[in-house]
């Protein structure tokens, strides 16, 4: 039987002093001032090369990040295996702008897919397409400018990453999620990853896609690009989630005067996220591979329910769980104990790269209502019956 309150599970291989950790950082995260305080003082100290990482290591960086380096996120990704858990790995370095840097990330990349291929642990990656090429370029893309041939040689090079890196996920014979970022670059970033399906994804499912059900247009554009995918004799990978700039993307449409690209409200998101399971589970084994990315127990308990009710496998690698590393651990681990493909994203790099991602983290942590508490429901249930509070 699923259950999601055995804090036993959840936390097996967890020690009393990590836990204890969690609970303390997960209790900081109730107070959103202090937590955006601290985003913006930490975002100022790395500007100013002061040396943030200092303070981030022992706390926030250890909850939520695998290790600085893929040697070090090994023991991670071992400690999970132990429990029947995958990893999907993510060297997580974001807001690069320079054609060196993007060169540095793809190596990163190929370094992780060569390490892939050798552990049996570790069964996907995930990647951003922002990670290889510069944002404000795909936006111009995004808004039909016309690019100068400078920047289309940029666009090029972008292209170019991206096979390299499919090419290399194909010889791993392994996964890549490529993430869902803002609506306003999401165009250009639908068509070159669609591009590297039709590419990779011929015989089996190498290259995902991610649809925000938060949006008002995913749904649909999920089911377009089954029909395309049937159409054009490939596999669609898509990993399905809600979505993680809401307020961002608000805010944005509020300033510039258009209208929001998010559903009004959270009941239209879940039913939008748990519709996109059903037109999955509908079509499993006829050209589609998925993932619910998500720590909402409701969706996950459907989805898992929905796999015996239709009589699917549970273990079939094509349709999986996964959640964030240092995030619902009873949802995971419970998942894998009862023989789901579950599976943990793991960031890793070194600290003073990784702040942006952990400042995200923690506000989102702190802005979204229940996840904290949700968290800490759960923490304080182990820290209970392990005797320490
Ligand atoms: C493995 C993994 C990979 C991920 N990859 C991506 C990615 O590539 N791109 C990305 O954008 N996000 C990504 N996310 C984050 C994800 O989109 C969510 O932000 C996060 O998981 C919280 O949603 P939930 O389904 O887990 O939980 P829930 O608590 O059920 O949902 C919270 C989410 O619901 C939505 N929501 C909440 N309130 C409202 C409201 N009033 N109106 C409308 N919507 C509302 C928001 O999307 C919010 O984040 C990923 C998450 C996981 C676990």
């Amino acid at each position: 039987m699923l259950n999601f309150e055995d804090t036993e599970i959840a936390f097996t291989n967890v020690s009393n002093a990590k836990l204890r950790k969690s609970y303390y950082i997960f209790q900081f995260f109730q107070f959103n001032s202090l937590v955006n305080l601290g985003g913006r003082l930490a975002q100022w100290g790395l500007k100013w090369h002061l040396p943030v990482g200092l303070f981030a290591k022992p706390t926030i960086f250890g909850q939520f990040v695998g290790g600085v380096t893929l040697r070090e996120t090994e023991n991670t990704v071992n400690r999970l295996g132990k429990s029947g858990v995958f990893g999907i790995l993510d060297y997580a370095i974001e807001g690069k702008t320079t054609e060196r840097a993007f060169d540095d990330t793809l190596a990163h990349k190929l370094e992780m897919l060569r390490y892939v291929k050798n552990n049996p642990n570790v069964k996907m990656i995930s990647a951003k397409v922002t990670g290889l090429g510069k944002f404000s370029l795909l936006e111009r893309v995004h808004r039909g400018d016309v690019l100068l041939q400078s920047e289309q040689k940029e666009y090029e090079r972008l292209k170019d990453r991206l096979h390299k890196l499919c090419a290399a996920a194909e010889d791993a014979s392994t996964g890549i999620l490529f993430d869902a970022e803002e609506t306003w670059i999401q165009d250009p970033l639908d068509s070159l990853i669609e591009e590297m399906m039709a590419h990779y994804n011929k015989e089996k499912a190498i290259v995902y896609n991610t649809y925000q059900l938060y949006a008002t247009s995913r749904l649909g554009k999920l089911k377009e690009d089954y029909e395309k995918a049937q159409k054009q004799g490939y596999v669609l990978g898509a990993k399905l989630v809600r979505g993680a700039y809401m307020e961002k993307e608000r805010e944005r449409a509020a300033e510039l005067g258009y209208p929001s690209p998010i559903h009004v409200d959270k009941d239209a998101v879940d039913k939008d996220f748990n519709a996109g399971l059903d037109y999955c589970l509908d079509r499993f084994g006829k050209g589609i591979a998925f993932c619910a990315a998500t720590h909402n127990e409701d969706s996950c308990k459907y989805l898992a329910e929905q796999i015996v009710a239709r009589g699917l496998p549970k273990n079939d690698k094509y349709m999986f769980f996964a959640q964030l590393y240092g995030m619902g651990e009873h949802i995971t681990f419970n998942l894998a104990k009862e023989g789901y493909t579950s599976a943990k994203l793991i960031p890793f790099g070194p600290v003073k790269e990784v702040i942006p991602y952990l400042v995200r983290r923690a506000q989102e942590n702190s802005s979204v209502e229940g996840q904290t508490s949700r968290e800490l429901s759960i923490l304080t249930k182990e820290m209970k019956r392990r005797r320490l509070l």
